[in-house]
């Protein structure tokens, strides 16, 4: 019988949030696959645990994972660490899930510390509906067309952000989503430094024009305001033909309305051709 993979939270930055049953899952496991062997060997010196430990990251993830799967069928048992939170979430621990639930390898995910929902639930914004974005892609090309998709989202986002790249992004949340968006920048959560700032985008982009990003960054942007009003095609024909008495071109209002609007552009294109 094959053995389980379990999946171990480990604290973000306050060792005090390493669950008991965290610890003894740990102290149980045959062995366990890390991230960074450095950094968890911290973690379970603290603990007091000697395990054999094994090196599952990015960058070698091809050949560990498979090497570990072979185990976990060979009926060992696995805990799965990474450098801090949540395996599995934004971390290649992902792919090990996956390997794992193809060759039918039991996994059992153990609740904990996770910066994406630390960051939700103090960031004072709407938590009752979410969406999760992880990294933003590194390209700019694809960080554009990411963000021109997110425009028009109505559930608040959280993204994570390495302090290096913080700036940039700020610069192009901003662009993509205006100002005046609320946004909450959740920094060293748990840690000594944590700092949670509720600011508009523009202000976040002025204060880090001044001040050196510093530490880990959790963003939680709100979302785009919902559109309440439900407007009928006729109001939305209206709409348009103000526009272009004020001289903007038919195509370019029709858009400008059905964006505001939720009306279908298509729609509303042929209703106003239908009316001219
Ligand atoms: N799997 C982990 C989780 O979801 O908890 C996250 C792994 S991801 C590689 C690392 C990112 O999580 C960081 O770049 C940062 O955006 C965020 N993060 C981790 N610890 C944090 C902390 N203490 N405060 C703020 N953000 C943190």
């Amino acid at each position: 019988m094959s053995g389980t993979l379990y999946l171990v939270p480990t604290p973000i930055g306050n060792l005090g949030d390493v669950s008991r049953r965290c610890a003894e899952t740990l102290a149980a496991a045959d062995f366990i696959a890390a991230e960074d062997t450095r950094v968890s060997l911290k973690l379970l010196n603290h603990l007091e645990i000697k395990k054999p430990l094994v090196s599952y990251h990015e960058h070698n993830k091809k050949e560990s994972g498979p090497r570990i799967v072979e185990r976990l069928l060979a009926g060992e048992s696995c805990a799965l660490v990474t450098d801090a939170g949540c395996p599995a979430i934004s971390d290649p621990g992902e792919d090990l899930v996956r390997l794992c639930a193809e060759a039918g390898v039991p996994v059992c995910a153990i609740p904990g510390p996770c910066a994406a929902i630390t960051a939700l639930s103090v960031s004072a914004l709407a938590t009752g509906r979410f969406t999760f974005e992880g990294f933003l892609p590194a390209q700019k090309k694809d960080r554009r067309a990411r963000l021109e998709r997110l425009k028009t989202e109505e559930r608040t986002m959280i993204f994570y952000e390495a302090p290096h790249r913080l700036r940039e992004t700020l610069d192009e949340l901003c662009a993509a989503f205006g100002s005046d968006r609320p946004i909450s920048l959740c920094r060293e959560l748990t840690k000594l430094h944590e700092e949670v700032l509720r600011l508009r985008l523009g202000e976040a982009v002025a204060r880090y024009a001044e001040n050196e990003p510093r530490g880990e960054y959790v963003l939680v942007v709100a979302g785009a305001a919902q559109k309440t009003e439900a407007v009928s095609l006729e109001q939305a024909v209206a709409m348009v033909r103000e526009l272009t008495e004020d001289g903007t071109r038919t195509k370019d209002a029709v858009r400008q309305v059905a964006e505001e609007t939720g009306v279908s552009k298509n729609a509303l294109y042929a209703a106003v051709v239908d009316a001219n």
